[in-house]
């Protein structure tokens, strides 16, 4: 292992080599959740035409007060022909458009209705219960904007506007190699020193969170060849997340599979707890086209997640175009001793509360080793313990950031 560096030199590292994908045309639908790479401008004026905002009646101004006849039914979906007839109003629904002349549509319930004739009350307004043409969005105006995220509502915006394409950025390929003898498969008993792998669902389903279903999910066996194989089958995936294997034992043979796959490492071994063996990798591709990144998280399963929820995720937003996860700030709801000397990051629940300030409040959750996922499976945050700090007190500020549940 080279000498390790500091979590955040860490992140950082992972942040500057992950580099933004070129962005793909894809259809909205499926755009959904990724970060916009056009401005999206309005194809014409919306509303299109004066609408009808509640169901009643279309009526000029000057009718005020005045008993008038009926001279039609207007539904949403059909037009009036003409100018709004004069001396007479028209019945018209939610969504229709108001014709010529239309200066106001007077809900229904404030008329008194008289078989094909109805009073008006003695106040109308001028465009009252009416949206004029273009008043929510006028024809060119930009609503979205490249490194937007394309949310459901930015969908509905894109169908307004007849799109059935849009540029946007992609979701990094990704897959994991799982490595290590003792792992058994998820049937069958297990044989004396066997394991589940845990590692292999748990990162598959923190891809998924993200948007990303694994490419696959490979193993590997603590043999060189069988890591190296794991890693060709692997070349074309944007991001190859390893497991297990990468410290300094006499198994450990991932850092060496890597080196002799071609990647170069950028660090291995961060000055944090858990997960101090982590690697980080990036290789030039065969053919000039993306780089690929690769990690070698600790096969212990909280260091594997953490690694996977400070680092992957970050390398996810980059290339996909996204802004990093914001860091929370919260209060501690307890007392803590603890070792000093490494940035911990221990999993915690965090819980907003109105009194007497709002803020965060945190409890924190922590494990008994590395390999332990079982005393923090309900938390909802990762709380960032600097490492210079040995105690703290109830009341004390904290960092976290929230898990993708
Ligand atoms: P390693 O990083 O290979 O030294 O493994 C550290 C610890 O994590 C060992 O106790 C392994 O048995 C365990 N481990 C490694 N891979 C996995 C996995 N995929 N699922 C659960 N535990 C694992
Ligand atoms: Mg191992």
């Amino acid at each position: 292992m080279s000498e390790a560096i500091t979590s955040a030199a860490a992140l950082a590292r992972v942040i500057e080599m992950a580099e933004t994908l070129d962005s793909q045309t894809v259809a909205p639908a499926a755009a959904c959740g990724l970060t916009l790479a056009e401005p999206i401008a309005a194809d014409g004026d919306y509303p299109p035409f004066p609408r009808a905002m509640m169901d009643g009646f279309a009526v000029r101004v000057s009718d005020a007060g005045r008993t008038l006849p009926v001279a039609g039914l207007l539904p949403a979906g059909s037009a009036w022909e003409g100018e709004l007839p004069a001396g007479r109003c028209l019945e018209i629904l939610t969504g229709a458009p108001c014709p010529p002349g239309a200066e106001a549509v007077v809900p229904k319930e404030d008329v008194a209705r008289h078989r094909e004739q109805v009073t008006l009350p003695a106040e109308v307004r001028r465009g009252q219960n009416i949206a004029p043409a273009g008043s929510e969005c006028s024809a060119g105006q930009v609503v979205l904007s490249p490194g937007d995220l394309v949310t459901p509502l930015a969908v509905g915006v894109l169908a307004s506007f007849s799109r059935a394409t849009v540029r946007a950025i992609p979701r990094p390929s990704l897959g994991i190699i799982t490595t290590g003898a003792e792992l058994a498969a998820a049937e069958g008993p297990l044989r004396p020193g066997q394991i589940r792998d845990s590692n292999g669902p748990m990162l598959a389903a923190m891809a998924r969170a993200q948007g990303i279903e694994p490419r696959q999910t490979l193993y590997a066996a603590d043999r060189l060849e069988a890591i190296r194989a794991a890693l060709q089958a692997a070349a074309d995936w944007d991001i190859v997340v390893l497991t297990g294997g990468v410290s300094v034992g006499m198994f450990d043979l991932v850092p060496q599979a890597l080196a002799e796959y071609g990647a170069e490492t950028i660090f291995h071994g961060v000055e944090q707890k858990p997960g101090k063996p982590l690697l980080f990798a990036r290789r030039a591709p065969d053919t000039p086209g993306r780089r690929q990144l690769l990690f070698g998280l600790p096969g212990n399963p909280l260091a594997c997640h953490l690694g996977f929820h400070r680092y992957i995720s970050a390398a996810i937003g980059k290339l996909s175009g996204r802004p990093q996860a914001p860091q929370m700030r919260g209060e501690l709801i307890h007392s803590l001793q603890m070792k000093g000397g490494r940035t911990r990051f221990v999993l915690g629940w965090a819980e907003f509360a109105a009194d007497p300030a709002p803020r965060f409040r945190v409890r924190l959750l922590p494990g008994v080793s590395s390999a332990d996922i079982f005393c923090g499976c309900q938390a909802n945050c990762y709380v960032e313990l600097p490492a210079e700090v040995s105690s703290l007190s109830t009341g004390d500020a904290c960092a976290f950031t929230w898990i993708m549940l």
